[in-house]
């Protein structure tokens, strides 16, 4: 087994600003509204102070690894020359103290050779969210004038593609935010064959219990029966791989995989968001459920790492996911699931006590995997010795990590196929 290491990832959110409004943007059109009064793109003081915020976590916890991801609105709106001397800060700042991957997440509608020269010069990991078939993507994921994105997006994406392809880049990533109104096997069955993506993931919602998706499950789980007819077909032998639905396969045909998952699920919280203007604060798919979770005051300026991971908000993170929420005591997948996705529980005024709004829909894919593996052979006894199993990694553990950490991001983790 590896030796452990303390990683953490930052989402650095170096643009304020985008050239999209797509219309369920947590970002700009849920509670946190930090972009209003923000400045757009980061300084340079602010990217300076980071570096010294990380170098500090190396000398008081040993942190020993971290992933910065250039994260927006859109980041590609600032001036390229801008971008690069971000990057080349904070690799020459912490590369020699501290292991560092840099990542981006892009809406890919501005990607051209000059950027791409950019993301090979520093290795960036590229992120880009699409919404599957045009006439879904353009419904939500639209400009200020209300025009589709998707044609400019594909551009992209086929440009970071063919980088990656010759090597230039590392591989890139696509993000997919599950919409119940579409047909769940077409989005996947266009991303897979008409995009030629093979590694990408489909997002659940950032809504918890103050929204009304709990009513909504009968819809979802027809949506994901979709997704999952054509994912089992099209799974074999590496060809496709979504991360959700994998990783539940990988766990029940495995002990090392299962024990990987643990961990995995128990560093859902590891994650701190880092305003343009230096704000801290936790995952910003968390924050943007309730504008009381973030305290403005509390900056890269005023704040460490150590002193950060001792407050209140983020050990009620730690406590949410060491301890069994209401609902799911009993429930033959908890190995697995663990009660589902932190800002899928939250409620405002009562945390995170409750399980995921997705649970019906969680019990549903659980169970269509499960039979799908028993049709191929796989015994119920081996099934229910790994689903029996208590998570073998805990939350309060700190940040420690070994198998799981190298694998929370990345695709490139050992496959399956039976
Ligand atoms: S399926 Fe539901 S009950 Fe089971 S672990 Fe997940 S959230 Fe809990």
């Amino acid at each position: 087994m590896p030796s452990p290491r303390k990683g953490i990832d930052i989402v650095l959110k170096i643009s304020e600003r985008c050239n999209l409004a797509c219309t369920y943007c947590y970002f700009f059109f849920q509670e946190m509204d930090t972009h209003k009064e923000n400045t757009a793109v980061i300084k340079m003081s602010t990217v300076e102070q980071l570096v010294l915020f990380v170098r500090q976590a190396v000398d008081e916890i040993g942190l020993s690894s971290v992933n910065i991801g250039l994260h927006g609105g859109e980041p590609l709106l600032m001036k390229k020359s801008h971008f690069e001397n971000i990057c080349r800060t904070l690799s020459e700042g912490i590369k020699p103290y501290c292991s560092l991957k840099l990542m981006c997440q892009t809406n890919g509608t501005l990607v051209d050779d000059q950027w791409l020269a950019i993301f090979e010069k520093y290795q960036v990991h590229v992120g880009v969210s699409i919404d599957g078939p045009k006439a879904i993507h353009d419904k939500s994921r639209i400009d200020h004038n209300g025009k589709g994105s998707y044609d400019e997006t594909v551009r992209g994406i086929r440009m970071l593609a063919e980088a990656a392809k010759s090597g230039r880049i590392p591989s890139t990533g696509a993000l997919c935010v599950a919409n119940v109104e579409a047909d769940g096997g077409e989005l996947v069955k266009h991303m897979h064959q008409e995009l030629g993506i093979k590694n990408f993931d489909l997002l659940f919602p950032r809504e918890g219990h103050d929204s009304s998706l709990k009513q909504q499950q009968d819809k979802w789980i027809r949506y994901f029966k979709e997704v999952l007819d054509y994912w089992s077909e099209n799974q074999k032998n590496n060809k496709l791989y979504m991360n959700t639905l994998n990783r539940i396969l990988e766990m029940m045909l495995t002990e090392q995989h299962a024990e990987c998952l643990d961990e995995y699920k128990s560093m859902q919280h590891n994650i701190i968001n880092v305003s343009s203007e230096g704000q801290l604060g936790v995952d910003d798919n968390i924050l943007s459920l309730d504008n009381a979770l973030l305290d403005k005051n509390v900056t890269i300026f005023n704040t460490s790492l150590n002193q950060f991971l001792s407050s209140q908000l983020w050990q009620s993170l730690i406590t949410a996911i060491d301890e069994k929420p209401q609902g799911c005591d009993g429930c033959e997948w908890f190995r697995s699931c663990r009660g589902g996705a932190l800002f899928n529980r939250y409620q405002r005024g009562k945390g995170f006590k409750q399980n995921t709004v997705f649970c019906e829909t969680m019990d549903f894919i659980h169970n269509y995997i499960a039979q799908y593996l028993v049709d191929k052979g796989l015994s119920l006894e081996e099934l229910s010795n790994v689903l029996s199993k208590d998570p073998g990694y805990l939350a309060k553990n700190g940040l420690n990590t070994t198998i799981a950490r190298a694998a929370a991001r990345d695709v490139e983790i050992i496959r399956v196929s039976l």
